[in-house]
């Protein structure tokens, strides 16, 4: 088939199966199985598609009628002008997580040691990494198949990271230090999930998203669990809900974090908390 029909062909089926932006999506799977742009597209709508394309093209369709989201379709999401690698064991970027990073830049210095809790695809890690000089960089997460997306990115990208698996601070040494941590933990409350989209109920990593009955577990472990890796002065930036901005201040106060401030995304909504730890005794 040429390109014009299959881009008409794909938007009907979309659209058949209710999917939001039906058009722009089978137009990006068109220029993603075909290596191409949205110009060449639309002069050429009468090139003859391979045959091979177009299998791969009408399979992303399908997939993609069944609400598989499209990153995961293409393999690939951009992320703070970085195009990171994804499959379904990460969660698919978030442009709110743009917001952590730009965050943390603020403070981040060269030669700093920052560690990534929770890191996925890598995506907050490896944008402080590239947009950094000689700094070093740590990334834990609980699930290896989440790790090895992360180490292709980091090798994509020519960077290099520490991964470890482990279940938070479990997976470090005793005894390594940090001057960052930087976290998007899983923070939606259980009992929210039936009612997330399908994209991302039944597509994106439920251990990624799930905070447990109050949304708030990951705070208060990571809280508690990190003082004895970070440095006096480090500062400390978590991705938040919403509505849990109040909540996770609390939490961080009362273990002892100092300057707890609360960072609102573009919509006007409570999205990162940043704090300062410093060194204290017995802790
Ligand atoms: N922001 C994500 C969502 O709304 C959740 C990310 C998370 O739990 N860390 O799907």
């Amino acid at each position: 088939m040429k390109y014009g029909a299959l881009y008409r062909l794909g938007a009907d089926r979309l659209t058949a199966a209710g999917i939001e932006e039906a058009a722009l999506d089978a137009r990006l799977l068109l220029e993603s199985v075909c290596h191409t742009d949205r110009n060449t597209l639309l002069v050429h709508g009468d090139t003859e598609v391979e045959q091979a394309q177009e299998q791969r093209y009408l399979d992303g369709i399908k997939a993609r009628a069944c609400h598989v989201p499209l990153q995961y379709i293409t393999g690939v999401q951009e992320f703070m002008g970085l195009s990171f690698a994804v499959n379904e064991h990460v969660l698919i970027p978030r442009q709110d997580t743009e917001i952590l990073v730009e965050e943390a830049m603020r403070e981040l210095h060269d030669g700093m040691r920052i560690l990534d809790m929770c890191t996925g695809s890598g995506c907050i890690l490896l944008s402080l990494l590239r947009y950094s000089n000689d700094c070093a960089g740590t990334g834990v997460d609980i699930s290896a198949a989440a790790l090895a997306v992360a180490a292709e990115n980091a090798a994509a990208l020519g960077l290099e990271a520490d991964f470890r698996e482990g279940d938070l601070f479990a997976g470090l040494e005793r005894g390594s230090r940090f001057d960052m941590l930087v976290s998007n933990p899983p923070y939606i409350r259980t009992d929210v999930i039936p009612g997330l989209m399908e994209e991302v109920r039944l597509h994106e990593p439920l251990s990624a998203l799930d905070g447990t009955a109050d949304g708030l577990e990951f705070y208060r472990r990571i809280s508690r669990e990190a003082k004895p890796y970070l440095n006096g002065g480090a500062g400390v930036f978590l991705e938040i809900g919403f509505d849990q901005g109040a909540d996770v201040r609390r939490i961080l106060e009362d273990a002892g974090y100092d300057r707890v401030e609360i960072v609102k995304d573009y919509a006007g909504h409570d999205r990162v908390v940043r704090c300062i730890w410093q060194e204290k005794e017995n802790v």
